[in-house]
């Protein structure tokens, strides 16, 4: 399993681009971005995109996404997968002829660009050529965290999350697991704000460090551009080695 960064951080700066990560150049996780990060083919060979939650830093990209499949005529539909009240959300306030046009009656009703498809919380299901196990976690929306796995390696996603129990748990059901990809958007003196807003800090990581599966590297994404560095030396102290930070446009294999 590959996965590429499209985006690592929980909004936009300068060359920082919001959350999306591309599994085996065919199944997006979160849309922040994509045409910021990829060529017009390598958008069209995009099949789904497995979405944690409705805000913005996670599918904006699918917006512009969906116009340039249109656009070139693209063979294959794009498929977006999450949990019901996410997919309503989308439905309703995001491609819905007002904010950005219905790509699902688009070019034509019989043949549009976007299809969605409703996930079942806690389930392993089939999207692509993945199972994916989608997992509610703590944020301020519905949101779910991701276990997705390819049959020999697999990967946790955290989507947007304050601490979580759930995700740790489902995740002891899984062998081959590779990494956890973990959000962190805010520094330790803003743990008041990180609390009302479901996101962590590096404290709240490292308590979280317990529940995880042992030895499974921990990836960072998510990180506000205005707190990289104070976020990065906060996070080193927790510990050294098994925390990094995601490197936006570097491609992992697992
Ligand atoms: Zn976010
Ligand atoms: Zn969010």
């Amino acid at each position: 399993m590959k996965i590429r960064v499209l985006g690592a951080y929980g909004a936009e700066g300068l060359a920082q681009r919001p959350s999306a990560f591309l599994l085996n150049d065919r199944v997006l996780i979160d849309g922040g971005t994509v045409g910021g990060a990829l060529a017009s083919a390598e958008q069209l060979a995009i099949e789904h995109a497995l979405v944690s939650h409705s805000h913005l830093d996670h599918i904006a990209g699918l917006a512009y996404l969906t116009e340039t499949l249109a656009l070139c005529e693209a063979q294959t539909p794009l498929t977006i997968a999450s949990l019901e009240p996410v997919v309503t959300a989308l439905r309703t306030s995001i491609f819905n002829d007002t904010v950005w046009p219905d790509f699902t009656k688009l070019p034509s009703p019989q043949a549009p660009v976007l299809r969605f498809q409703s996930l079942r919380e806690d389930t392993e299901q089939r999207v692509g050529d993945f199972w994916v196990r989608p997992v509610p976690v703590n944020h301020t929306v519905p949101t779910s965290g991701f276990i997705v796995h390819d049959g020999t390696s697999g990967l946790i996603y955290s989507g947007d999350t304050g601490p979580t129990d759930a995700l740790w748990k489902a995740a002891r059901e899984v062998r081959g697991l590779r990494a956890v990809i973990l959000e962190c958007a805010f520094p330790n003196r803003l743990a008041g704000l990180a609390d009302i807003a479901r996101h962590m800090t590096p404290e709240l990581i490292r308590r979280e460090l317990d529940k995880m599966p042992d030895d499974v590297p921990v990836l960072i994404f998510h990180v506000k551009p205005q707190f990289y560095d104070e976020i990065g030396e906060e996070l080193g102290a927790v510990s050294g080695a098994r925390i990094t930070m995601l490197e936006q446009d570097r491609t992992y294999a697992f």
